[in-house]
Protein backbone atom coordinates (compact mmCIF):
# COMPACT_ATOMS: atom_id res chain seq x y z
CA UNK A 1 0.00 0.00 0.00
CA UNK A 2 1.22 3.44 -0.78
CA UNK A 3 1.81 5.43 2.29
CA UNK A 4 0.75 9.06 1.54
CA UNK A 5 1.70 12.36 3.41
CA UNK A 6 -0.52 14.32 5.32
CA UNK A 7 -1.66 17.50 5.63
CA UNK A 8 -4.06 18.88 8.64
CA UNK A 9 -5.48 21.98 8.33
CA UNK A 10 -6.91 23.97 11.36
CA UNK A 11 -8.54 27.24 10.89
CA UNK A 12 -9.38 28.45 13.94
CA UNK A 13 -13.08 29.23 15.41
CA UNK A 14 -14.21 28.06 12.13
CA UNK A 15 -17.48 27.22 12.78
CA UNK A 16 -20.45 29.36 12.76
CA UNK A 17 -24.11 30.08 12.71
CA UNK A 18 -26.20 32.04 10.62
CA UNK A 19 -25.35 35.00 10.10
CA UNK A 20 -28.08 38.23 9.41
CA UNK A 21 -25.63 39.89 7.63
CA UNK A 22 -25.15 37.20 5.27
CA UNK A 23 -28.72 36.65 4.61
CA UNK A 24 -28.93 33.63 6.99
CA UNK A 25 -25.55 31.58 5.61
CA UNK A 26 -22.52 31.08 7.72
CA UNK A 27 -19.22 32.62 6.43
CA UNK A 28 -18.05 29.40 5.24
CA UNK A 29 -21.23 28.91 3.21
CA UNK A 30 -21.02 32.53 1.95
CA UNK A 31 -17.13 32.09 0.93
CA UNK A 32 -15.90 31.48 -2.42
CA UNK A 33 -13.65 28.26 -2.03
CA UNK A 34 -13.43 27.04 -5.61
CA UNK A 35 -9.63 24.99 -4.53
CA UNK A 36 -11.40 23.09 -1.36
CA UNK A 37 -14.99 22.73 -3.52
CA UNK A 38 -12.79 20.47 -5.99
CA UNK A 39 -12.13 18.45 -3.36
CA UNK A 40 -15.25 17.31 -2.57
CA UNK A 41 -14.89 14.91 -5.66
CA UNK A 42 -12.72 12.38 -3.67
CA UNK A 43 -13.88 13.82 0.01
CA UNK A 44 -15.70 12.33 3.41
CA UNK A 45 -17.36 15.11 5.26
CA UNK A 46 -19.63 15.49 8.09
CA UNK A 47 -19.23 17.04 11.81
CA UNK A 48 -16.61 16.86 14.31
CA UNK A 49 -17.19 17.44 18.03
CA UNK A 50 -13.45 18.31 19.37
CA UNK A 51 -14.04 17.20 22.86
CA UNK A 52 -17.71 15.40 22.74
CA UNK A 53 -20.88 16.93 22.17
CA UNK A 54 -22.04 20.09 23.76
CA UNK A 55 -18.75 20.55 25.27
CA UNK A 56 -17.64 24.04 24.61
CA UNK A 57 -13.66 23.87 23.64
CA UNK A 58 -10.76 25.94 24.07
CA UNK A 59 -8.16 26.22 21.64
CA UNK A 60 -5.82 24.27 23.80
CA UNK A 61 -7.81 21.49 24.89
CA UNK A 62 -9.08 20.66 21.32
CA UNK A 63 -5.97 21.06 19.46
CA UNK A 64 -4.32 18.32 22.35
CA UNK A 65 -7.67 16.24 21.45
CA UNK A 66 -7.13 16.57 17.73
CA UNK A 67 -3.50 15.38 18.50
CA UNK A 68 -4.94 12.27 20.14
CA UNK A 69 -4.55 13.31 23.72
CA UNK A 70 -7.58 12.97 25.60
CA UNK A 71 -7.41 16.82 27.59
CA UNK A 72 -8.97 15.13 30.60
CA UNK A 73 -5.84 13.35 31.18
CA UNK A 74 -3.26 15.83 29.72
CA UNK A 75 -4.96 19.74 30.75
CA UNK A 76 -3.40 21.61 33.15
CA UNK A 77 -4.12 24.78 31.72
CA UNK A 78 -2.98 26.97 28.73
CA UNK A 79 0.18 29.17 30.80
CA UNK A 80 2.39 26.69 30.39
CA UNK A 81 1.80 26.05 26.70
CA UNK A 82 1.61 29.65 26.16
CA UNK A 83 4.89 30.03 27.89
CA UNK A 84 6.55 27.27 25.68
CA UNK A 85 5.12 29.37 22.76
CA UNK A 86 6.68 32.54 23.79
CA UNK A 87 9.81 30.88 23.98
CA UNK A 88 9.73 29.53 27.42
CA UNK A 89 11.99 26.32 28.08
CA UNK A 90 10.23 24.60 31.16
CA UNK A 91 11.08 21.17 33.29
CA UNK A 92 8.44 19.34 35.93
CA UNK A 93 7.45 21.26 38.55
CA UNK A 94 7.72 24.84 36.68
CA UNK A 95 4.00 26.72 36.85
CA UNK A 96 3.52 28.99 34.17
CA UNK A 97 1.06 31.90 34.32
CA UNK A 98 -0.53 33.72 31.19
CA UNK A 99 -0.32 37.23 31.72
CA UNK A 100 -1.13 40.92 30.16
CA UNK A 101 0.69 44.20 30.51
CA UNK A 102 -2.20 46.17 31.75
CA UNK A 103 -2.81 49.36 32.90
CA UNK A 104 -3.66 50.96 36.47
CA UNK A 105 -4.02 53.46 38.76
CA UNK A 106 -2.47 54.26 41.98
CA UNK A 107 -5.15 52.54 44.01
CA UNK A 108 -4.16 49.11 41.58
CA UNK A 109 -7.80 49.64 40.25
CA UNK A 110 -7.68 48.42 36.47
CA UNK A 111 -7.88 51.54 33.59
CA UNK A 112 -7.05 49.17 30.28
CA UNK A 113 -6.38 45.78 30.57
CA UNK A 114 -4.64 45.65 27.60
CA UNK A 115 -2.16 49.04 27.99
CA UNK A 116 -3.66 49.78 24.44
CA UNK A 117 -3.17 46.93 23.45
CA UNK A 118 0.20 47.84 20.94
CA UNK A 119 2.58 48.04 23.28
CA UNK A 120 6.10 48.32 21.02
CA UNK A 121 7.96 48.40 23.67
CA UNK A 122 7.09 45.08 25.26
CA UNK A 123 10.56 43.61 25.14
CA UNK A 124 12.43 45.92 27.04
CA UNK A 125 10.01 46.11 29.30
CA UNK A 126 10.17 42.24 29.48
CA UNK A 127 14.03 42.55 29.75
CA UNK A 128 13.76 45.52 32.86
CA UNK A 129 11.96 42.99 34.92
CA UNK A 130 13.78 39.92 34.06
CA UNK A 131 16.82 42.47 35.13
CA UNK A 132 15.17 43.32 38.34
CA UNK A 133 13.54 40.73 39.97
CA UNK A 134 15.45 37.24 39.32
CA UNK A 135 14.26 35.55 42.38
CA UNK A 136 11.69 35.77 44.94
CA UNK A 137 12.01 33.36 48.16
CA UNK A 138 14.27 31.02 46.70
CA UNK A 139 12.15 30.87 43.83
CA UNK A 140 12.82 31.90 39.79
CA UNK A 141 10.87 34.19 38.46
CA UNK A 142 11.27 34.85 34.53
CA UNK A 143 8.97 36.75 31.60
CA UNK A 144 8.29 36.13 28.21
CA UNK A 145 6.87 38.24 26.06
CA UNK A 146 4.40 36.43 23.78
CA UNK A 147 2.29 38.79 20.87
CA UNK A 148 0.90 42.25 21.31
CA UNK A 149 0.24 42.57 25.36
CA UNK A 150 0.71 38.90 26.15
CA UNK A 151 3.16 38.04 28.47
CA UNK A 152 3.96 34.85 29.77
CA UNK A 153 5.78 34.45 33.18
CA UNK A 154 7.20 31.34 34.77
CA UNK A 155 8.19 30.35 38.49
CA UNK A 156 10.45 27.77 38.93
CA UNK A 157 11.94 26.00 42.28
CA UNK A 158 10.71 23.68 45.03
CA UNK A 159 7.32 22.98 46.64
CA UNK A 160 5.01 25.32 43.92
CA UNK A 161 1.48 24.62 42.89
CA UNK A 162 -0.84 25.41 40.83
CA UNK A 163 -3.94 25.78 42.47
CA UNK A 164 -3.88 29.69 42.88
CA UNK A 165 -6.57 32.34 41.68
CA UNK A 166 -5.88 34.85 39.25
CA UNK A 167 -4.82 38.44 39.92
CA UNK A 168 -6.43 39.57 36.89
CA UNK A 169 -9.93 41.00 37.94
CA UNK A 170 -11.17 40.29 34.17
CA UNK A 171 -12.68 43.69 34.40
CA UNK A 172 -12.12 47.40 34.07
CA UNK A 173 -12.50 49.39 37.26
CA UNK A 174 -11.55 46.66 39.26
CA UNK A 175 -9.17 46.48 41.74
CA UNK A 176 -5.98 43.74 40.52
CA UNK A 177 -6.70 40.90 42.93
CA UNK A 178 -4.68 38.91 45.38
CA UNK A 179 -4.21 35.12 44.26
CA UNK A 180 -5.63 32.89 47.08
CA UNK A 181 -4.61 29.32 47.58
CA UNK A 182 -7.15 27.17 45.69
CA UNK A 183 -6.71 24.14 48.02
CA UNK A 184 -5.45 24.18 52.22
CA UNK A 185 -1.72 22.74 50.71
CA UNK A 186 1.39 24.67 52.15
CA UNK A 187 2.44 24.80 48.48
CA UNK A 188 -0.44 26.71 46.94
CA UNK A 189 -0.81 29.46 49.66
CA UNK A 190 3.94 29.59 49.46
CA UNK A 191 2.90 30.08 45.35
CA UNK A 192 0.08 32.74 46.02
CA UNK A 193 2.14 34.49 48.36
CA UNK A 194 5.12 34.77 45.76
CA UNK A 195 2.80 35.55 43.34
CA UNK A 196 1.52 38.68 44.91
CA UNK A 197 4.95 39.93 45.95
CA UNK A 198 5.83 39.37 42.43
CA UNK A 199 2.65 41.69 41.29
CA UNK A 200 3.78 44.23 43.91
CA UNK A 201 6.96 44.38 42.38
CA UNK A 202 6.31 44.22 38.77
CA UNK A 203 4.05 47.51 39.34
CA UNK A 204 7.06 49.14 41.17
CA UNK A 205 9.28 48.57 38.53
CA UNK A 206 7.17 49.01 35.75
CA UNK A 207 5.48 52.51 37.22
CA UNK A 208 8.66 53.59 37.69
CA UNK A 209 10.50 52.77 34.08
CA UNK A 210 11.87 55.21 32.14
CA UNK A 211 9.97 53.39 29.22
CA UNK A 212 6.37 53.73 30.83
CA UNK A 213 7.56 57.68 31.25
CA UNK A 214 8.36 58.24 27.61
CA UNK A 215 5.16 56.20 26.72
CA UNK A 216 2.42 58.87 28.85
CA UNK A 217 4.57 61.77 27.43
CA UNK A 218 3.16 60.58 23.54
CA UNK A 219 -0.06 60.12 25.02
CA UNK A 220 -0.34 56.79 25.57
CA UNK A 221 -1.05 54.55 28.67
CA UNK A 222 1.62 53.39 30.58
CA UNK A 223 2.16 49.34 30.84
CA UNK A 224 2.38 49.54 34.55
CA UNK A 225 1.06 46.42 36.04
CA UNK A 226 1.00 42.24 34.42
CA UNK A 227 -2.58 40.44 35.65
CA UNK A 228 -2.15 36.95 35.74
CA UNK A 229 -4.06 33.76 35.19
CA UNK A 230 -4.69 30.42 34.49
CA UNK A 231 -1.74 28.83 36.68
CA UNK A 232 -0.35 25.39 34.98
CA UNK A 233 2.03 22.83 36.43
CA UNK A 234 3.69 21.78 33.32
CA UNK A 235 3.43 18.52 32.99
CA UNK A 236 5.06 16.61 29.74
CA UNK A 237 3.08 15.34 27.11
CA UNK A 238 3.89 12.17 25.08
CA UNK A 239 6.01 13.10 21.79
CA UNK A 240 3.87 12.76 18.88
CA UNK A 241 6.40 10.66 16.71
CA UNK A 242 6.12 7.77 19.45
CA UNK A 243 2.77 7.28 19.03
CA UNK A 244 1.97 7.98 15.57
CA UNK A 245 5.42 7.15 14.01
CA UNK A 246 4.48 10.17 11.89
CA UNK A 247 7.58 12.93 11.10
CA UNK A 248 5.74 15.55 12.46
CA UNK A 249 6.25 19.42 11.74
CA UNK A 250 3.91 22.66 12.30
CA UNK A 251 2.96 26.03 11.00
CA UNK A 252 1.59 28.57 13.45
CA UNK A 253 2.14 31.90 14.66
CA UNK A 254 0.00 31.77 17.43
CA UNK A 255 2.10 31.03 20.93
CA UNK A 256 -0.41 28.52 22.68
CA UNK A 257 -0.66 26.21 19.45
CA UNK A 258 2.58 26.47 18.86
CA UNK A 259 3.25 25.64 22.58
CA UNK A 260 1.63 22.07 22.24
CA UNK A 261 3.08 21.22 19.20
CA UNK A 262 6.93 22.16 20.25
CA UNK A 263 5.80 20.13 23.71
CA UNK A 264 4.99 17.10 21.43
CA UNK A 265 8.10 17.39 19.86
CA UNK A 266 6.93 19.10 16.65
CA UNK A 267 9.39 20.81 14.39
CA UNK A 268 7.57 24.62 14.71
CA UNK A 269 7.52 26.74 12.15
CA UNK A 270 6.44 30.37 11.83
CA UNK A 271 7.12 32.17 8.47
CA UNK A 272 7.97 35.72 7.88
CA UNK A 273 4.91 37.70 8.62
CA UNK A 274 2.62 35.33 10.02
CA UNK A 275 0.59 37.24 12.76
CA UNK A 276 -1.85 35.33 14.31
CA UNK A 277 -4.59 38.00 12.66
CA UNK A 278 -6.16 39.16 9.26
CA UNK A 279 -3.12 41.03 8.56
CA UNK A 280 -1.03 37.72 8.34
CA UNK A 281 0.93 36.31 5.64
CA UNK A 282 -0.78 33.66 4.16
CA UNK A 283 0.74 32.34 1.37
CA UNK A 284 3.97 32.45 3.73
CA UNK A 285 1.95 30.00 5.51
CA UNK A 286 1.37 27.73 2.23
CA UNK A 287 4.98 28.40 1.29
CA UNK A 288 5.78 26.82 4.42
CA UNK A 289 3.68 24.13 4.88
CA UNK A 290 4.83 23.33 0.70
CA UNK A 291 8.51 23.24 2.47
CA UNK A 292 7.78 21.33 5.58
CA UNK A 293 5.84 18.35 3.17
CA UNK A 294 8.90 17.88 1.44
CA UNK A 295 10.53 16.63 4.23
CA UNK A 296 7.86 15.89 6.83
CA UNK A 297 4.81 12.79 6.97
CA UNK A 298 2.56 14.95 8.70
CA UNK A 299 2.26 18.92 8.54
CA UNK A 300 -0.16 20.73 10.65
CA UNK A 301 -1.05 24.24 9.00
CA UNK A 302 -2.80 26.62 11.71
CA UNK A 303 -4.54 29.88 10.55
CA UNK A 304 -5.69 32.07 13.17
CA UNK A 305 -7.42 34.99 11.62
CA UNK A 306 -10.91 33.07 11.41
CA UNK A 307 -11.07 33.08 15.52
CA UNK A 308 -9.86 36.71 15.79
CA UNK A 309 -12.04 38.17 13.15
CA UNK A 310 -15.10 35.74 14.97
CA UNK A 311 -14.23 37.09 18.46
CA UNK A 312 -14.28 40.60 16.68
CA UNK A 313 -17.69 40.41 15.54
CA UNK A 314 -16.02 40.96 11.96
CA UNK A 315 -18.07 39.16 9.55
CA UNK A 316 -16.54 40.19 6.48
CA UNK A 317 -13.25 39.74 7.89
CA UNK A 318 -14.42 36.31 8.69
CA UNK A 319 -15.03 35.73 5.34
CA UNK A 320 -11.66 36.85 3.63
CA UNK A 321 -10.12 34.76 6.26
CA UNK A 322 -11.79 31.87 5.03
CA UNK A 323 -11.35 32.51 1.23
CA UNK A 324 -7.68 33.13 1.99
CA UNK A 325 -8.05 29.34 3.80
CA UNK A 326 -8.64 28.42 0.14
CA UNK A 327 -5.87 29.76 -1.45
CA UNK A 328 -3.65 28.60 0.41
CA UNK A 329 -5.07 24.90 -0.32
CA UNK A 330 -4.90 25.72 -3.48
CA UNK A 331 -1.16 26.93 -3.14
CA UNK A 332 -0.54 23.95 -1.52
CA UNK A 333 -2.53 21.64 -3.90
CA UNK A 334 -0.43 22.50 -7.09
CA UNK A 335 2.18 21.19 -5.72
CA UNK A 336 1.16 18.05 -4.17
CA UNK A 337 -2.77 17.70 -5.58
CA UNK A 338 -2.76 13.92 -5.70
CA UNK A 339 -0.04 12.81 -2.93
CA UNK A 340 -1.48 13.97 -0.08
CA UNK A 341 -4.49 12.93 2.46
CA UNK A 342 -5.82 16.47 3.53
CA UNK A 343 -8.45 17.13 6.48
CA UNK A 344 -9.60 20.67 6.81
CA UNK A 345 -11.83 21.93 10.23
CA UNK A 346 -11.91 23.94 13.07
CA UNK A 347 -10.75 23.60 16.40
CA UNK A 348 -14.61 24.68 17.83
CA UNK A 349 -17.40 27.02 16.72
CA UNK A 350 -16.89 30.63 16.85
CA UNK A 351 -20.15 32.38 15.96
CA UNK A 352 -19.18 36.02 14.38
CA UNK A 353 -22.53 37.36 16.12
CA UNK A 354 -22.13 35.71 19.79
CA UNK A 355 -18.01 36.72 19.71
CA UNK A 356 -17.45 33.63 21.92
CA UNK A 357 -16.62 29.70 21.07
CA UNK A 358 -19.93 27.71 21.58
CA UNK A 359 -20.17 23.69 21.85
CA UNK A 360 -21.42 23.05 18.40
CA UNK A 361 -19.75 20.45 16.14
CA UNK A 362 -17.52 21.92 13.48
CA UNK A 363 -17.65 20.51 9.36
CA UNK A 364 -14.52 18.32 8.60
CA UNK A 365 -13.78 17.29 5.51
CA UNK A 366 -10.84 14.74 4.69
CA UNK A 367 -9.93 14.42 1.00
CA UNK A 368 -8.29 11.17 0.07
CA UNK A 369 -6.39 11.21 -3.33
CA UNK A 370 -6.93 7.75 -4.39
CA UNK A 371 -10.75 6.18 -4.81
CA UNK A 372 -12.95 6.06 -2.22
CA UNK A 373 -16.52 6.32 -1.65
CA UNK A 374 -16.86 10.11 -1.36
CA UNK A 375 -20.31 11.52 0.13
CA UNK A 376 -21.95 13.42 -2.15
CA UNK A 377 -22.45 17.09 -0.57
CA UNK A 378 -21.97 20.08 -2.91
CA UNK A 379 -20.26 22.24 -0.75
CA UNK A 380 -17.90 22.19 2.38
CA UNK A 381 -20.09 24.22 5.08
CA UNK A 382 -21.66 24.08 8.74
CA UNK A 383 -25.28 22.92 6.67
CA UNK A 384 -24.02 20.67 3.58
CA UNK A 385 -21.69 19.27 6.66
CA UNK A 386 -24.87 17.77 7.77
CA UNK A 387 -25.31 15.31 5.11
CA UNK A 388 -21.65 14.43 4.61
CA UNK A 389 -20.99 9.95 6.61
CA UNK A 390 -18.75 11.17 9.19
CA UNK A 391 -19.99 12.32 12.78
CA UNK A 392 -16.43 12.08 14.83
CA UNK A 393 -14.73 13.22 18.09
CA UNK A 394 -11.33 15.22 17.55
CA UNK A 395 -9.87 12.05 19.25
CA UNK A 396 -10.63 10.39 16.47
CA UNK A 397 -9.14 12.53 13.88
CA UNK A 398 -5.73 11.01 14.06
CA UNK A 399 -6.84 7.35 13.53
CA UNK A 400 -8.97 8.31 10.24
CA UNK A 401 -6.16 9.94 8.87
CA UNK A 402 -3.75 7.39 9.83
CA UNK A 403 -6.14 4.60 7.81
CA UNK A 404 -6.07 6.92 5.13
CA UNK A 405 -2.43 8.03 4.30
CA UNK A 406 -1.97 3.68 4.86
CA UNK A 407 -0.16 3.98 7.92
CA UNK A 408 -2.23 2.79 10.28
CA UNK A 409 -1.49 -0.64 12.52
CA UNK A 410 -3.76 -3.01 13.51
CA UNK A 411 -5.37 -3.58 16.67
CA UNK A 412 -5.50 -6.78 17.51
CA UNK A 413 -3.69 -10.08 15.55
ZN1 LIG B 1 -9.39 27.98 18.85
ZN1 LIG C 1 -11.10 31.98 20.31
Amino acid sequence: MKRYKILFFIGDGLGDRPVKKLNGKTPLEYADKPNIKELLKSSIVGLMDPISPGVVPGSDTSHLAMFGLDPHKYYRGRGAFEAIGAGAKLSGGDVAFRGNFATVNNDLVVIDRRAGRKIEEADELVKELNEKIGEIDGVKVRFYHGTEHRVAVVLSGKGLSDKVSDTDPHEVNKKVLESKPLDSSPESQFTANIVNKLTKKVYEILNSSEINKKRISKGELPANIILLRGAAEFVELPQFESYTKLKAAAVSATALIKGICEQLGMKVVTPPGATGGLDTNYLGKAEAAVDLLNEYDFVFLHLKATDAASHDGNVDGKVYAIQKIDEIIGRILDKFGSELVIAISGDHTTPVELKEHTGDPVPFLLYVPYSIIADSVNDFNEKEARKGSLRIRGLDVLNILLNYSNRAEKFGA
